[in-house]
C-alpha cells in the first residue's frame, strides 16, 4: 500500500495510491462495519421509524461484498457507480435511493486517483445530490446531519481522526433534534431523544473509511 508522495506536492495534495488491494480493503471496511452494527441500526430505527434500517443496510452491503473482486479491479468512478446502483437496488426504504445517490454522485465527480481537494469537492457535490433527491437539508434529523459537518471538516483540512470524531459527535447530536424529514417526522415531538439511524449509519461508514485510509 504505497503512499504516493511527490517532493513538490503540498501536504494536502498527497494521496495514497488506490491500487486494487487498497480498494478491496476500503470497500470491505465500510461494508463490514455497517453489517456488524445491524442490531444497533435496527434498534435506532425501531425507536423512531419502522425498524428496517439495519437489515436494509446489511442486505445492501452484503450484495456489495459479493462483488468485491470485480469492484476492487474497477477504476474509482466505475466502482462507486456500481456500489451506488447496488445500494439503490438492494437497500430499499428511503435510505437506499439516498445512499445510492451519494455513491453515484461520488462516482461522477471523482477521478481514479483523486487529490484531497478533488475528494472534498466530490463529497460536497454528492451531498448536494442527496439533498436534492431527499428534498432535505441540515437540521432535519437525517443522514445529512452527519454528512454535511463531516464534509466541512474534511474540506477544512482536518486530519481523518478529526473527521471521524466530527461524524460521531454529529450523529449523537441528532438525538435532541425533532425530525422533519423521513419516517421519523411522523412522530413529531416523539422523535426527540433518539439518534437518527441514517445519521448513525453515515457516521459508521465515515469512521470505517477514515480508519482504513489511515492504516499504514
Ligand atoms: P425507511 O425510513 O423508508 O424505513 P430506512 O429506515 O432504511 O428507510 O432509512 C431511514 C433513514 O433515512 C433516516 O434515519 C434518515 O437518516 C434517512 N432519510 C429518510 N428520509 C430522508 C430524506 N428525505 N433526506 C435525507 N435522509 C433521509
Ligand atoms: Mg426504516
Amino acid at each position: 500500500m504505497a503512499i504516493v508522495e511527490h517532493s513538490m506536492t503540498r501536504p494536502s495534495e498527497i494521496v495514497r495510491s488506490l491500487d486494487a488491494e487498497r480498494k478491496r480493503w476500503l470497500i470491505a471496511a465500510v461494508a463490514d462495519s455497517v453489517i456488524a452494527h445491524v442490531d444497533e441500526l435496527t434498534a435506532l430505527d425501531a425507536a423512531i421509524g419502522d425498524g428496517d434500517h439495519g437489515h436494509n443496510m446489511k442486505r445492501g452491503f452484503e450484495a456489495v461484498l459479493l462483488d468485491l473482486d470485480t469492484l476492487s479491479r474497477m477504476e474509482l468512478p466505475d466502482l462507486l457507480r456500481t456500489v451506488g446502483t447496488t445500494l439503490v437496488m438492494k437497500v430499499g426504504g428511503a435510505s437506499g435511493p439516498l445512499y445510492g445517490t451519494l455513491f453515484l454522485a461520488l462516482g461522477k465527480a471523482l477521478s481514479d486517483e483523486p487529490s484531497r481537494g478533488e475528494a472534498a469537492t466530490a463529497f460536497a457535490a454528492a451531498i448536494a445530490a442527496v439533498r436534492a433527491r431527499g428534498k432535505s437539508d441540515a437540521g432535519q434529523k437525517t443522514m445529512l446531519d452527519v454528512l454535511i459537518p463531516s464534509c466541512q471538516a474534511f474540506s477544512a483540512g482536518g486530519d481523518l481522526t478529526a473527521v471521524k470524531k466530527v461524524a460521531a459527535l454529529a450523529a449523537e447530536a441528532t438525538a435532541p433534534m425533532r425530525a422533519t424529514r423521513g419516517r421519523a417526522s411522523f412522530l413529531g415531538e416523539r422523535s426527540i431523544g433518539h439518534m437518527d439511524p441514517g445519521a448513525r449509519s453515515s457516521s459508521l461508514m465515515i469512521a470505517a473509511l477514515c480508519d482504513e485510509w489511515g492504516e499504514a
